[in-house]
């Protein structure tokens, strides 16, 4: 078997697959252009985010390739469903990053609760701003969670632990097993929520979830963190909440456009982010590449 590395793997991961007796390629910085001209020769193909898949690719891959393994969640990149119509079959690690994007979405809850980016700042350039950041604990707060499936029910255990409430909303979700998750619809959600945190897919539906008139709806002491996927808040419409006042502060992982060319957020005080940072854990990274292993063993 031929499998052909498009994006960076733990180099446990190379091995393993070395070891099973595949025959490895890895071109981590390879483009479209080129990933064209030879897609064909492999048996299979390995991506994270960072290469599209699209049906053009696809057209080509067709026939030779069986199966292509995104190494993490979202499918956002391949167009999974022509591939499957195809015949080539698309397969992602779902579990594995759960706990580090869980745990990225509290440390940005955190992080703008407790003023953490500011106070850096603020101390590098020489000063001492104690009085002017005073914080608010996780614990009294309530966490309104939109997208109630891995993710967001591991960030509800988590910001349980803190003592916060927690409100969920999921459209396909009507109750969280084991848990006291009060449901309630979007509007609720915007309204009661002191945090709002993201764990749902982009897709036509979720485009732009939030826009105006929901950012309208959030408290203006309240704060939106979003560790899913950039696309479903409108950009523009958070630039302007967060500049008039509307909402207290936002934390962002993932971006419309990756890496972002607007970078009008950057200017504001009351924004955070980081670069996609949601699974870029050693431990999330490790458990993704031994999934990965598993995948390709399956398929000899
Ligand atoms: P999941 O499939 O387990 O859960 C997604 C949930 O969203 C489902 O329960 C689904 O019913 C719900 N949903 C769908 N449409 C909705 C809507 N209109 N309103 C509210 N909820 C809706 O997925 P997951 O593993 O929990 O991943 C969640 C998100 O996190 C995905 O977008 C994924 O791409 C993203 N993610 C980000 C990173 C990162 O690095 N930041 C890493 C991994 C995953």
């Amino acid at each position: 078997m031929k499998v052909l590395i498009c994006d960076a793997l733990a180099k446990d991961s190379v091995d393993g697959l070395k070891g099973l007796g595949v025959e490895v390629v890895e071109n981590t910085s390879i483009e479209k252009e080129e990933l064209a001209g030879i897609i064909a020769d492999f048996d299979g193909v390995i991506v994270r985010s960072r290469t599209k898949i699209r049906k053009d690719l696809i057209d080509i891959a067709a026939g030779s390739v069986k199966f292509i393994i995104r190494a993490g969640v979202g499918l956002d990149n391949i167009d999974a469903e022509y591939a499957r119509e195809k015949g080539i079959e698309v397969i992602n690690t779902p579990e594995a990053s759960t706990n580090g994007v869980a745990e990225l979405a509290v440390a940005h809850m955190l992080a703008l609760l407790r003023h953490i980016p500011k106070a850096t700042a603020s101390m590098k350039e020489g000063k001492w701003p104690k009085k002017e950041l005073k914080g608010n604990e996780l614990g009294s707060c309530t966490v309104g969670i939109i997208g109630l499936g891995r993710i967001g029910r591991r960030t509800a255990q988590l910001v349980k632990c803190f003592g916060a409430s927690v409100i969920g909303y999921d459209p396909y979700v009507e109750e969280v097993q084991g848990t006291d998750i009060k449901i309630v619809d979007l509007d609720e959600l915007l309204t009661s929520s002191d945090i709002i945190s993201l764990h749902l897919p982009h897709t036509d539906e979720t485009h732009h979830l939030i826009g105006r008139k929901e950012l309208g709806k959030m408290k203006n002491t309240s704060y939106l963190v979003n560790c899913a996927r950039g696309g479903v808040i409108d950009e523009n419409a958070l630039y302007n909440a967060l500049k008039g006042g509307e909402i207290r502060g936002a934390a962002l992982d993932v971006f419309e456009e990756e890496p972002p060319t607007d970078l009008k957020l950057m200017e504001l005080d009351n924004f955070i982010c980081t670069p996609h940072l949601g699974a870029q854990a050693v431990e999330s990274s490790n458990r993704v590449g031994e999934e990965v292993v598993k995948k390709v063993k399956s398929k000899l």
